[in-house]
Parts: structure tokens; C-alpha cells; sequence
């Protein structure tokens, strides 16, 4: 191989992604015979292992860590055959058969592909936030909790993580304040209940956060009430944002049919616009992102590219 010439990997099936959906369709596709191999990209296991506990994935009733639960679901695939490897696709080329992926050091060949990138956390795109990202702004109670021992926190977000991650930070914090935009929460009722329980949760409603200020680290947080218009400074020594997530599939813009939010779109056997290439996971799901369903769709993509492959081998 000439010096700077990617190696070349052919495989029949590849899995991007390595969080819940992707280690279900390897699991099935592992037990199917087909040798998959999984692309785990940047986050080992997927969003799902920067989470505490999980207390809503069945069979286990006391819940479940985020990060155990990843590495059970790798155990699981591996022991069938699944081979996991700790790479990034940095692009795709879907119009040549058999497809190819790219990463920084191969191009792998495969004639069928599964795709489960995940999401990201949201950004509020405000002055400050990407300054202070790591010295006071944080996405991820679980990581980064534990820096903020005794210390009063803010959390944007009226969801079932701004909720779930700012309960897990009263473990650490002196107060958690959570900041949402309008007056009603749109998290689940057992995390209100419980949030609205919690002494040291309190709330600002109806506020948007427009400005993180600090000098080394972060100090202090500007607030604009939407309803009064009335601005204020909220000192403050962290600040976690839990607002949403955008689908990873920047790489796929122009390979496949999009929505306008830009998840994949999927028919119901999990195939995206071109045949042999199927999705699942928040990758092309807006609406659940739980575990179980993203494991649910990982695994029915599985399924389909069996059979996919079984109808080109007959072909
Ligand atoms: P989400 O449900 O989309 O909630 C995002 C929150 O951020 C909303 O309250 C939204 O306000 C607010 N928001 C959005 N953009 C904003 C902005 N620019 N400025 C200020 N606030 C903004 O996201 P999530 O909480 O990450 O949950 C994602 C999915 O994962 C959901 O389906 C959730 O059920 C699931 N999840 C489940 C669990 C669990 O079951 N335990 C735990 C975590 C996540 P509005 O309400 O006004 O829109």
C-alpha cells in the first residue's frame, strides 16, 4: 500500500453508530450470520451512556447505569460475532455499489448499511456559551456534575433531561435553578413530581437566558423574562443546557432523503431512500428517543438488511 493510500475494508454490513439502536441491529445481525461490523464513532454507546441511570429500560427494576447498559449491549452483539471498531466516518459515498464509508485511515466497502449516529445537544447560541463550554457551560450532568460540589447551578430546559439531569446535579450542588421559557414544563409527571418535591430545585419561568458572563469561569447568567420583558443577572457558577438535540447527519446531506429538520427519513421496515442503506435510532426518530425504541428500530433494521442481503445473494 502506497504511502498515504487508505486501506480498503469490504465487509456485507456496516453499522455507523454505536449507542442503543446501533448494538441492537449488530446483536441481530451478529445472529444472522453476517459478521457485522459496528463504526462506533466519537461517543462509545451513544448519548445514552452519558446518562446516570436508566430507569425505564425493562428487565432491569432497580435501573440501570448509562454506561454499564452500553457496554452489556456490547458484550451481547460481540459474543455473536459482531466485531466493534472505534472509528469515525468522516464520509459517504452511497451512489457506488457497493457503498462506501470513509474514515481517516480506511474506506470500507459494504453492501448493506445501517445507520445510527444519534443526535447532539442543542446549543443556545448565546454570547458566552462557547467561551465558557468546559469552565462553567456544560451538556452533561453525569460528566461534569461532580465539579460542581456545593456550588449554585442553573439548568436551561423544561424537558424530561433538563429535568432528569438537573435532579441528578442536587447530588452535588448547593441549588439547581431551572430556567424555561414558557410556564409549563414539557418533562414527565413522575420527573415533575419529583423535581417540584426536591428543597433544593427552584424555578424561573418564562425566561430565556441571554448572555453567560464570567471572568475565568462562569459568574453569572443575564435572564430576560419573555412575559415582562424585565432583564436581570443571575450569579451563577455553572450553567447546564438541556434543550433539545439535532439529528448527526450532516455527512448524508445530498446522499439521502432528509426531513426538514434533517433526520433521515425511514420507511416502516426502517429503509431510507435507497434500497440496502436503513436507519434507526435519533438518528431518524424526532418523536421517542428512549432506549427501548431506539434499540427497537436498530433491531428491525437489522431484520431488513437480512433480508436485504439474502435477496441479492439469490439475485
Ligand atoms: P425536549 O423534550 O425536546 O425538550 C427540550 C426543552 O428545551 C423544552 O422544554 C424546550 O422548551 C426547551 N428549549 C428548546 N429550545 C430552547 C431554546 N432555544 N431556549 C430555551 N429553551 C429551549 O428535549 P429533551 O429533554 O432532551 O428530551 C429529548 C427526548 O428524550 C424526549 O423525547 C424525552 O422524553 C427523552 N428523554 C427521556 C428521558 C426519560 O424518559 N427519563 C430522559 C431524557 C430524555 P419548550 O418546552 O417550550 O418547547
Amino acid at each position: 500500500m502506497a504511502k498515504n493510500e487508505k486501506e480498503i475494508v469490504d465487509r456485507e454490513l456496516i453499522i455507523l453508530g454505536s449507542g442503543p439502536a446501533g448494538l441492537s441491529a449488530a446483536l441481530y445481525a451478529a445472529r444472522a450470520d453476517l459478521n457485522p461490523l459496528v463504526l462506533t464513532g466519537m461517543t462509545l454507546h451513544g448519548q445514552a451512556s452519558t446518562t446516570d441511570t436508566i430507569e425505564n429500560y425493562p428487565g432491569f427494576p432497580e435501573g440501570v447505569g448509562g454506561v454499564e447498559l452500553g457496554q452489556l449491549f456490547q458484550m451481547q452483539a460481540e459474543r455473536f460475532g459482531a466485531e466493534v471498531e472505534l472509528d469515525e466516518a468522516i464520509s459517504v459515498d452511497f451512489q457506488s455499489k457497493p457503498f462506501q464509508i470513509s474514515t481517516y485511515s480506511k474506506i470500507y466497502k459494504s453492501k448493506s448499511i445501517i445507520i445510527t449516529t444519534g443526535a447532539t445537544h442543542r446549543k443556545l447560541g448565546i454570547p458566552g456559551e462557547k467561551e465558557f463550554t468546559g469552565r462553567g457551560v456544560s451538556y452533561c450532568g453525569t460528566c461534569d456534575g461532580w465539579f460542581f460540589k456545593n456550588k449554585d447551578i442553573v439548568v436551561v430546559g423544561g424537558g424530561d433531561s433538563a429535568l432528569e439531569e438537573g435532579l441528578f446535579l442536587t447530588r452535588f450542588a448547593n441549588s439547581v435553578t431551572v430556567i424555561h421559557r414558557r410556564d409549563e414544563l414539557r418533562a414527565g409527571a413522575i420527573l415533575q413530581k419529583r423535581a417540584f418535591s426536591n428543597p433544593k430545585v427552584k424555578f424561573i419561568w418564562d425566561t430565556t437566558v441571554t448572555e453567560i458572563r464570567g471572568v475565568d469561569a462562569v459568574q453569572a447568567v443575564k435572564l430576560n423574562n419573555l412575559k415582562t420583558g424585565e432583564e436581570q443577572i443571575h450569579e451563577t457558577d455553572g450553567i447546564f443546557i438541556f434543550i433539545g438535540h439535532k439529528p448527526n447527519t450532516e455527512m448524508f446531506v445530498g446522499q439521502l432523503d432528509l426531513d426538514n429538520e434533517g433526520y433521515i427519513k425511514t420507511n416502516k421496515f426502517m429503509q431510507t431512500s435507497i434500497p440496502g442503506i436503513y436507519a434507526g435510532g435519533e438518528v431518524a426518530d424526532p418523536v421517542f428517543r428512549q432506549v427501548i425504541t431506539s434499540a427497537g428500530m436498530g433491531a428491525a433494521a437489522a431484520i431488513q438488511a437480512t433480508r436485504y442481503l439474502e435477496d441479492l445473494e439469490e439475485a
